[in-house]
């Protein structure tokens, strides 16, 4: 069922976004099976984790939770189209009156914009494919023109892959996006295991075959004009979150739909599971939205902005300005020869950024999009010699376990040091654990460390999902074990 509703303004955008994989799927962490056996854990019983565990179950549900409604089925399968995750997206979608004729459609994880033209409709981004069904019903209730024109953002799954509904209704239209936009596809295509290990999806749902997405029928370099109905819309691509991502401007109306260049808190933009981002670009972009004049903002995460130029702007350049200053602090570091991992900690947010409820490090911290700096202008090298060839894993941690009196003794102290440095303990757990996994102290430890660590405030979401996939795989090890 739909609802429409103007809402008129939201200052406190509760949050938002992810990108693809992102926190969307923590929930479903149980869900997330590897590929790899040696790395896996297996769904059912990770789920068991989860559900056992009501505690650490909210902690994860504190990383999923967006701006709008969560679906843990779309998030537990977001390629996938089951008619249970369908109806799901349906009963969740809300529809809100931005500004006239220029709709925010907000389903679970993402939203979709429309703008309603006398030559007909434009859509800026479509959802999973899941979201298909919904995007047209919600379309059909606002206007009976046809869809003249789609948008894609850019390519990622929450974006680019709802398209199929809608020409299955017999809606005709062109679908506009960056030229990269297709290379991605491709790579996705390339890539599809490890793509779903690690978004944690079950890899049987990700596109085979190009018949199975979606293609735009036009792309462009770096910006494109339209004018569909006598009005003008903007199309300008950079760099961003992803090497794909446009903005779409509306000037008449003066609303801007911002991608994923604006999420309301601190972006996707250090994620250490996924490609190469853009800070430096990304700042650029926000810049010069800012100079737009925006009145109405149309985010394809979190809350719309309705009649507020002025917190529009302010918005965009206290973003701007952040990234401005982690790409600056990490580059200075880079020049003066400092060791990366010197470099990534030293970085911090000035002071009149860090209480920003827009900047909060919900998603990533300041130190991931640091690190992300570093690896796109640096080799793969971390600048410690013994790991430019090193021994294997395992024979380094049994050697320290050795030395230490036994992995025992590693797991041991690493318990005692979980509430005075859970990093520390994190490192001694973990040398355990590649000394000795089937060591059964050595797994209650890697449970009990990385439970404490997933529970902390201060574990964002994209790390909180890294510390339960370990959980589970001690988890796995003592069942195995109660099996044999
Ligand atoms: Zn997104």
């Amino acid at each position: 069922m739909l609802f429409r509703t103007r809402l008129l303004l939201f200052t406190a955008v509760l949050a938002g976004a992810l990108l693809l994989g992102v926190a969307v799927r923590t929930p479903s962490l149980a869900g997330a099976s590897s590929a790899s056996p040696a790395d896996g854990a297996s769904p059912a019983r990770s789920s068991a984790l989860l559900h056992a565990d009501p505690e650490l179950a909210a902690a994860v549900a504190r990383g999923g939770a967006f701006g709008g409604a969560f679906s843990r089925i779309v998030a537990g399968d977001i390629f996938g189209s089951s008619a249970e995750a369908v109806r799901d997206v349906q009963q969740k979608t809300r529809i809100v009156e931005v500004a006239p004729r220029t709709w925010l459609i907000r389903m679970p994880i993402v939203n979709v914009a429309l703008f309603e033209t006398d030559a007909g409709l434009l859509l800026v981004d479509t959802g999973m494919p899941a979201a298909g069904p919904a995007v047209l019903q919600a379309i059909r209730s606002l206007s009976d023109k046809p869809l003249h024109t789609v948008i894609y953002t850019h390519g990622h799954v929450d974006h680019a892959y709802g398209a199929q509904a809608l020409l299955d209704a017999g809606e005709q239209p062109e679908i506009i996006a960056h030229e990269n936009l297709p290379r991605r596809f491709d790579r996705y295509l390339r890539l599809r295991g490890s793509l779903a290990r690690y978004m944690g999806q079950p890899p049987e749902s990700l596109p085979r075959e190009r018949a199975d997405m979606v293609w735009p029928t036009r792309t462009f370099k770096d910006r494109l004009e339209l004018q569909i109905g006598g009005e003008m819309f903007v199309l300008q691509h950079h760099r961003g979150e992803t090497d794909d991502q446009l903005y779409v401007w509306a000037p008449a109306r003066r609303a801007l739909a911002s991608a994923d260049f604006y999420q309301g808190f601190l972006p996707n933009a250090g994620n250490g599971k996924r490609v190469q981002r853009y800070p430096e670009e990304w700042a650029v972009a926000l810049r010069e939205m800012a100079q737009l004049g925006a009145l109405h903002l149309l985010p394809a995460h979190g809350a719309s902005i309705s009649d507020d130029a002025g917190l529009i702007r302010r918005n965009f350049l206290l973003l701007s300005e952040a990234l401005q200053s982690i790409v600056d602090q990490t580059l200075a570091g880079l020049n003066r020869g400092l060791r990366r991992d010197q470099i990534y900690r030293s970085v911090t947010l000035p002071e009149h950024l860090a209480r920003e409820p827009t900047l909060r490090e919900q998603y990533v911290s300041v130190q991931d999009i640091s690190k992300m700096v570093i690896r796109r202008y640096t080799g793969w090298w971390d600048d410690i010699p013994s790991r430019w060839s090193p021994a294997p894993l395992e024979a380094q941690a049994r050697e320290l376990a050795r030395l230490a009196g036994g992995a025992e003794r590693l797991a041991a102290r690493a318990r005692m040091l979980i509430t005075e440095d859970i990093r520390l303990a994190s490192h001694l757990v973990d040398w355990a654990w590649y000394a000795e996994p089937d060591n059964p102290e050595v797994q209650a430890a890697v449970l009990l460390v990385y439970r404490a660590r997933a529970l902390r405030p201060d574990s964002n979401t994209m790390e909180l999902v890294a510390y339960i996939k370990q959980m589970q795989r001690a988890r796995e090890r003592q069942l195995e074990a109660q099996r044999d």
